[in-house]
């Protein structure tokens, strides 16, 4: 029987194939006595063996689709396996215990774990991570379970799970993953955010695709509208197949807008940037015309490693991306790690509300050492492309005044070392905590220009976790209070002359985009493939028709009120509708 679920679209695009269920099915293991004990000590060895075939095989798929560095985990697992210091205390143990192999391995690697973790050294907390999914491996096989591995995957599929982390998704191959759909996330997790730069359309917080959907059987993402159609009738994939076409024709007319400017149709000029997360992206960026990067989310050079970049490593990739920026602006956000954004390896407590915790521009005001060899890399990088450097999470006016001053401070200790820095930096701040957007016209004295992160705006704003989708019908970008705090930005900025862009999800939204023309938006920065699509829009809306109701739609009541009301009258109606 056919179902359709809704979720939340998060990647636009449409994709047709076998569901595949990535899971972590729960290994239950009981201590039974056994009497064949070299029987049972064949069994672990065997089960090793099993384990370290498929390793090779995920390291060899892992170096061919994913590069060195991405196999080299799978190289540290296999050592594990072949350690006689984890292996033999098993067979000793199963031996004069009389315990089964299941039994015996999880004690021993548990003990091994809880050694490592507690150790205050990031080598080996790491290793009993190894051991960790080692074990879980070995044990899987013993219990006669399945683990799925997406880097194993090799026939198109649409990923179905109850969350991917941003490592997961980064580790998803594009050519055989068509799309994926999870239980939770909001449009703006970091899952989602990476699926739109990598092009796979996704639908999230379905709340259910798990429950719902089984392996191997035909989905359709409809990452346009935010359904996943599960079981579909011959007639419905036809339909669908249609829309895809539909959708890929729109995209190609669309493209012919590459290298032309962004103007309304009564010629009022505004920029659109790109948000990136990695210098790779910059190719996606030029590809769909995109002006600048508004937004280069950092954090990235952080994650997936062991310790922190050096300042050398930093300074490589800010100067790629500046460079292959060819002189076009490259907005670059110091360190925003916290939130759904760990680093492990930093060590830092377990918080209670960590989106409102120890995160962002005051772990770096705190731990200066970091920050200064970011901010070190970026000054020394400015020599090589039109840089803009901006702060994260700032909520009071102090904050970002430390953080102009260590950046002054370093700019000044390079020069006296003789290093170049640019003269023409602009350093801004995000406006994403309520307090700096109703304070912006004090901000606005200090900045050279503002950058709306309306993912936390609208979170801090509504008092609703972007991240829980339980609470997604209060995650309302089109709120009223949500409006009028971004104008209050905008006016503050423009009184000052200086220069405001969004960068959260809303600048690429199809409905905040009349609205924030009207609002007079200088800047909209979105993912790369929302570009082109947005500039057609935007070539096809008048201001100055938008100018007349931009009072209305703030005077107005709710979220819904505001979406009905620029729908009927900003919106054509889509072509194609299932
Ligand atoms: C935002 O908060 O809108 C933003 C762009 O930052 P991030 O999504 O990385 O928190
Ligand atoms: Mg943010």
């Amino acid at each position: 029987m056919s179902i359709i679920i809704k979720g939340i679209a998060a990647s636009s695009g449409i994709a047709i194939a076998k569901a595949f269920r990535l899971e972590n099915p729960e290994l239950i293991v009981e201590k039974i006595a056994v009497t064949n004990t070299d029987q049972e000590v064949e069994r672990f060895e065997q089960a090793i063996e099993t384990s370290k075939s498929e390793l090779e095989g995920i390291k060899e798929h892992a170096r061919k689709e994913l590069g060195e560095d991405k196999a080299e985990i799978f190289s540290a697992h296999l050592l594990v396996l072949s350690d006689p210091e984890l292996i033999n205390p098993v067979k000793d143990k199963i031996k004069h215990e009389q315990v089964n192999a299941e039994f015996a391995l999880n004690e021993v690697a548990t003990m091994f774990v809880n050694l490592f973790e507690t150790m205050d050294n990031e080598y080996m907390k790491e290793r009993a991570t190894d051991i960790h999914d080692v074990t879980k491996r070995v044990l899987s096989h013993l219990l006669g379970v399945t683990i799925a591995n997406p880097s194993m995957i090799s026939e198109e599929v649409v990923i179905v799970a109850e969350d991917l982390t941003p490592s997961d998704t980064a580790q998803l191959n594009r050519k055989y993953v068509k799309g994926f759909t999870t239980d939770i996330g909001g449009r703006t997790s970091h899952s989602a955010i990476m699926a739109c730069s990598m092009e796979i359309p996704a639908v999230v917080g379905t709340k259910m695709v798990t429950n719902d959907i089984e392996n191997g059987v035909l989905v359709i993402v409809d990452g346009l509208e935010g359904k996943v159609i599960v079981n579909p009738t011959e007639d419905v994939v036809k339909i669908y197949e249609d829309k895809k076409a539909v959708y890929e024709a729109q995209k190609a007319e669309w493209a012919k807008l590459v290298n032309e400017p962004t103007l309304s149709s009564d010629g009022h000029h505004v920029e659109i940037f790109a948000n990136i997360g990695t210098p790779e992206d910059v190719k996606g960026v030029l590809e769909n015309g995109g002006e600048g990067v508004g937004l280069y989310r950092t954090e990235f050079l952080y994650m997936g490693r062991d310790t922190l970049p050096t300042e050398e490593e930093q300074f490589e990739a800010y100067k790629t991306v500046l460079k292959r920026m060819e002189g076009k602006p490259v907005v670059v956000r110091t360190l925003d790690i916290g939130g759904d954004k760990e680093l492990l390896y930093l060590n830092l407590p377990k918080e209670m509300n960590p989106f409102l915790g120890f995160r962002a521009i005051r772990l770096c005001l705190e731990m200066q050492d970091m920050f200064r060899a970011q901010l070190r890399a970026l000054l020394r990088a400015s020599v090589h492309g039109n840089l803009k450097i901006m702060f994260p999470m700032i909520a009071t006016l102090d904050e970002f005044r430390q953080a102009k001053a260590i950046l002054i401070e370093e700019k000044e200790k390079l020069q006296a070392e003789g290093t170049t820095v640019s003269e023409s930096i602009e350093v801004g701040m995000m406006v994403e905590i309520p307090s700096s957007a109703v304070m912006a016209h004090l901000f606005a004295k200090e900045v050279d220009f503002f950058s709306i992160g309306t993912n936390d705006l609208i979170q801090y704003t509504l008092a609703a976790d972007r991240m829980n989708e339980r609470v997604s019908y209060l995650y309302q970008p089109y709120n009223p209070a949500i409006l009028r705090l971004i104008k209050n930005v905008i006016d503050a900025a423009h009184k000052e002359g200086k220069w405001v862009g969004i960068c959260g999800e809303m600048a690429g939204d199809e409905i905040a985009i009349p609205i924030l023309l009207g609002l007079g938006l200088d800047e909209f920065s979105m993912s790369a493939t929302s570009i082109l699509r947005a500039r057609n829009q935007i070539l096809k809306l008048s201001k100055a028709e938008i100018n007349l109701v931009i009072e209305q739609i703030l005077n107005m009541t709710t979220s819904e009120e505001v979406e009905r009301f620029v729908k009927d009258i900003f919106i054509k109606p889509k072509s194609f509708s299932v």
